[in-house]
């Protein structure tokens, strides 16, 4: 390496330029400004001694693909300085990284305590999948703060957390209940997928992960998967050595993507927060509308709780429609600027109603239980100008 003459980059509290910075490498390839994205399976060395002290992690380096790879260890370093975390480690999808985290930290016999409204995926492990592992599953309801003291004063082996939630976006107060688990040292794991890091930062709240699909809008740009998770060294550690068996690695080529939509996160963000929270307001003026929920509306019962850990609202609001269910079909075929699909989080605004997006796994009686309306839409707002969007909303909603 060449004799390094530069300054240090300094970025640590500022998210737009350590989206733009962070993880970048010093060295570059041939001179290239942009991380290269290396394709390679397996790494060479001159002689058993290196690549000896590169596996005992004594010397940096990778070894084979599946552990660790150069253009993914970028990718994870942004993530991890967004985060302000102690250390990161990258999955294949959202769910890969959440899936490993229950199945590196967690034994039979031990009891998660958490919310009834997680992302679809997430239910279904809770669900499904961790009780056939002998792992206790607490779901709590989502607003009942005392009801998560009683249980995890009962016993608590892990707190999983998401806030705001998917899609009726309900806000959890991640110090409150973090405190309430550290009294059983329970980690306390937070999806702060629809947050992002620019918004809410679990772990200067009291968790110790955070977990993202970047798949939404750490990517941004609806073209690559990925997942990630920060914190504590110990805690991701054993999340890193689970993956690297499990085998759900994030690939090169997502990472590169993923790296390129990172860069104008905080621009993409602070563009969809202002624009959610002005067609919040414009809907909840109009007479065909019943209910809109978004975190930034002095009317949502989380509104107080948003206010003291976020710093913006993010980019998804839902609302019902008054006519119910059978209006919600004829108001999402008349948006011009708008994908029907199950996403979120990209530069195209996309639009869905629970049963085929969030809670398609879900029946209508589940959905009724976790206070999801039939006749919900939820929206997530791209970076389209404003203008353009709330006449899209107007014109659909005159057109009922
Ligand atoms: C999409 C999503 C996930 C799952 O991420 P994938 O990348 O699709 O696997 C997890 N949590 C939340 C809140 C999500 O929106």
């Amino acid at each position: 390496m060449p004799k390094k003459t530069r300054p240090e980059k300094n970025f640590e509290s500022r998210a737009g330029t350590a989206a733009v910075w962070a993880g970048e490498t010093e060295e570059g390839f041939k001179r290239a400004t942009q991380t290269p994205v290396v394709h390679s399976v397996a790494y060479a060395y001159e002689n058993l001694d290196e690549w000896t002290a590169v596996l005992a992690g004594e010397a940096e380096g990778h070894i084979y693909g599946r552990n660790s790879s150069p253009t993914v260890a970028v990718f994870e370093e942004k993530v991890r300085h967004l985060e302000a975390a102690e250390s990161a480690t990258s999955t294949a999808t959202g769910m890969a990284a959440i899936s490993n985290t229950f199945f590196a930290l967690l034994s039979p016999g031990q009891r998660i305590v958490s919310q009834k409204d997680s992302y679809g995926g997430t239910s279904k492990l809770f669900l499904d999948f961790l009780p056939r592992f002998g792992v206790e599953v607490v779901m709590c309801d989502t607003t009942d703060f005392e009801e998560f003291e009683r249980e995890i004063e009962k016993g608590c082996d892990l707190l999983y957390l998401e806030t705001p939630t998917n899609p009726t976006l309900k806000v959890l107060d991640i110090a409150r209940l973090s405190k309430a688990a550290k009294t059983k040292n329970a980690p306390v794991v937070v999806d702060n997928t629809m947050a992002t890091p620019i918004n809410q930062n679990p772990l200067t709240l009291g968790a110790d992960l955070v977990i993202h699909s970047a798949t939404k809008f750490l990517g941004g740009h609806s073209d690559a998967m990925g997942g990630i998770v920060c914190g504590r060294s110990d805690l991701v550690e054993q999340v890193f050595q689970f993956r690297e068996i499990n085998g759900a690695s994030l690939g090169p080529m997502a990472a590169y993507l993923l790296i390129r939509g990172l860069k104008t996160l905080e621009l993409r963000v602070q563009r969809q927060n202002a624009s959610a929270l002005a067609l919040a307001r414009f809907l909840q003026s109009q007479e065909g509308v019943d209910e809109v929920f978004y975190p930034g509306l002095e009317t949502h019962p989380g509104h107080e709780t948003a206010v003291s850990q976020m710093r913006g609202f993010g980019g998804v609001l839902s609302f019902s429609l008054q006519g119910g269910e059978q209006v919600v079909g004829a108001f999402l075929e008349k948006l011009r600027f708008a994908h029907l699909a199950a996403h979120l989080g990209g530069v195209e605004t996309v639009v869905g109603p629970p049963k085929t997006t969030s809670h398609c796994e879900t029946t209508a009686e589940e959905r009724a239980l976790l206070g999801i309306p039939e006749n919900l839409v939820r929206y997530s707002v791209g970076i389209e100008d404003l203008e353009d969007l709330q006449e899209d909303l107007s014109a659909a909603l005159d057109s009922l």
